[in-house]
């Protein structure tokens, strides 16, 4: 079931949003090469308990991290660690969440350590804009398979694969609510958005092949032929006439700002 949240829930929404984006883009701008991952998920971890909110991944089916850092051909869950140092040409996705008030937040975006070559740069791009091609799709009346064809129609377009097993999500009292958000699929079909819904919608794409593994760890995902991955996450709310999104703030919308013309 879909749950359609009050506008008090909202409220309590935007602001756990908020706080994830703080983690997110915290931790996001101590990225330098010779950090580690584990240097990354205390930031990020700091900032969501000094705002009164607790980590949802932390715990969460007992991943051990406030955030998952996921570097080059880790697709998503790569667990922080203290041997993970991050190197001049690396990208690293940090993917965090809180909880404020029984409501979470969710969001990812795939960084640069140092610089990278253009082709990278060009798989960051196609990503990032991908997750706005899927949120353009967003308002009451329309399908939601119209945002998985959305962003999977502009990952092909540009000679990029999408991963079929990982997909966005619904978001509310749970990290992971109804319905499950594919990025790739036929528009058209099944569930109408309405107002009032809570979505997480996050494009992953692969440099390369479609076809995901999971390492011995039980967690970390990565593409089974290595290639680079990225992978950007918004939550957002279905408005009257379209979508707000909840992980931003205007601090952090500069920063995305700066980061992408890079
Ligand atoms: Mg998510």
């Amino acid at each position: 079931m879909i749950s359609i949240k009050s506008k008090y829930e909202i409220e309590l929404m935007r602001e756990a949003g908020r706080i994830s984006n703080l983690a997110l883009w915290t931790a996001g701008n101590a990225i330098k090469p010779g950090i580690t991952t584990l240097e990354l998920d205390q930031i990020a971890e700091e900032v969501i308990r000094a705002n009164g909110a607790i980590p949802n991944f932390k715990g969460y089916d007992g991943f051990p991290g406030t955030i998952c850092a996921s570097v080059n051909h880790v697709l998503v869950h790569g667990i922080p660690s203290s041997k993970t140092v991050l190197k001049f040409g690396d990208i690293i996705t940090i993917d965090t969440g809180a909880i404020y008030k029984g409501y979470n937040g969710d969001n990812a975006y795939t960084f640069v350590v140092g610089d990278v070559p253009e082709r990278t740069h060009r798989l960051l791009e196609v990503t990032h804009e991908a997750l706005y091609v899927g949120l353009a799709q967003v308002k009451p009346g329309a399908h939601l398979s119209d945002i998985s064809h959305a962003i999977g129609e502009y990952a092909y377009k540009h000679g990029y694969s999408v991963p079929y097993d990982y997909t966005g999500h619904g978001i509310g009292t749970d990290m992971h609510e109804d319905p499950s958000i594919p990025n790739y699929g036929e528009a058209g079909h099944g569930v109408i958005l309405k107002e009032g819904m809570c979505l997480a919608i996050e494009p992953m794409i692969h440099a390369g092949k479609p076809q995901t593994r999971v390492m011995s760890d039980g967690w970390t995902v990565i593409s089974k032929d290595k290639s680079l991955t990225a992978h950007y996450e918004h939550s957002i709310v279905v408005t009257a006439d379209g979508y707000e999104i909840l992980t931003q703030s205007k601090e952090n919308r500069e920063w995305e700002n700066k980061m992408s013309s890079r």
